[in-house]
């Protein structure tokens, strides 16, 4: 009913993310945490629960009505919770990486079917979605554009997948190559950085930092760099109060919250 506190159950609500999206979402007056689910144990030292958490969510389904699910846990965890809720008609909003394409297409079947949204986002800062827009843009007016990554050390994988499609879209946004690269003489192997298609793509990993992406272009006379920076995890908590407060009336898979935020 409108004006009444969104009701959000919490998937993953033990793990890092699931700790700072239940901090965040409590301080908000129009969101109600009503419980959560994680099959990780209570920490002893951890005060109990005053919300129920059940291992599964089908068990938390069986005590609460939440509105919306949000997912923080694993992508195979992921994709069994998004179908649990989706079977329930129940929206999921799921921040979780590593979903394939086929997990996708068969969340985005299931919510067709259940006549519910689901939302799928790999990064949930506002502001890098907001570069990747900008990043867009800017690609069809400059010829040379380089992205940069920059990420805490124990990140395993390079490039981010954020920095991986920001490239990806850039491209699109502009469909034709970026200017070429002169370098034929490598004094240090790997000095250009990795290349997606014709933009090349520098990785950075170093203490001090959570996750930077940043663009920068380069034209006659002028260059112009977009850069976001996420410097805590709670950078991501306001792009998921916006998602769960806009996912009633969504039917369908929406992948990205730049496509929920209408900037696609
Ligand atoms: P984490 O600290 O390991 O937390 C994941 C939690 O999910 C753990 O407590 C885990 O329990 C639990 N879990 C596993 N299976 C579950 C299930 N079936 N139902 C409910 N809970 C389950 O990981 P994290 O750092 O919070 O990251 C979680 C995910 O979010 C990762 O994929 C990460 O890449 C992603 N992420 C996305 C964004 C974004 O903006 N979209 C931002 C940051 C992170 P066990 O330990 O017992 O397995």
């Amino acid at each position: 009913m409108a004006g009444e506190a969104v009701r959000v159950a919490i998937c993953g609500i033990r793990g890092r993310m699931g700790q700072e999206i239940l901090l965040g979402l409590s301080g908000d007056p129009e969101v109600t945490v009503v419980g959560g689910c994680d099959p990780r144990p209570r920490n002893d030292a951890d005060p109990p629960s005053v919300i129920p958490i059940t291992s599964a969510l089908e068990d938390l389904l069986d005590v609460v009505q939440p509105e919306v699910a949000v997912d923080f846990t694993t992508a195979e965890a992921a994709r069994s919770n998004a179908l649990t809720a989706l079977s329930h008609g129940l929206p999921i909003v799921v921040g979780t990486t590593g979903l394939s394409d086929t997990d996708l297409d068969e969340i985005d079947a299931l919510t067709r079917e259940s006549g519910v949204g689901a939302l799928v986002a790999p990064n949930f800062a506002i502001g890098a979605n907001l570069l990747l827009h900008f990043a867009k843009i800017a690609s069809q007016f400059f010829d040379a554009a380089e992205v940069i990554e920059i990420h805490h050390d124990a990140k395993i994988d390079a490039p981010s997948g954020t920095a991986l499609m920001i490239a990806r879209q850039m491209r699109e946004a502009r469909g034709r190559p970026f200017a070429g690269d002169n370098v034929s003489k490598y004094v240090v192997e790997g000095a250009r950085g990795g290349v997606y298609e014709d933009l090349h793509v520098h990785s950075l990993r170093m203490a001090g930092f959570v996750a930077t992406h940043e663009v920068i272009f380069g034209g006659t006379g002028q260059s112009l760099t977009i850069r976001h920076d996420s410097i805590g995890r709670d950078s991501f908590v306001p792009g998921v109060q916006y998602a769960v407060k806009h996912m009633r009336g969504v039917v369908g898979l929406v992948r990205g919250l730049d496509e929920f935020m209408g900037l696609a």
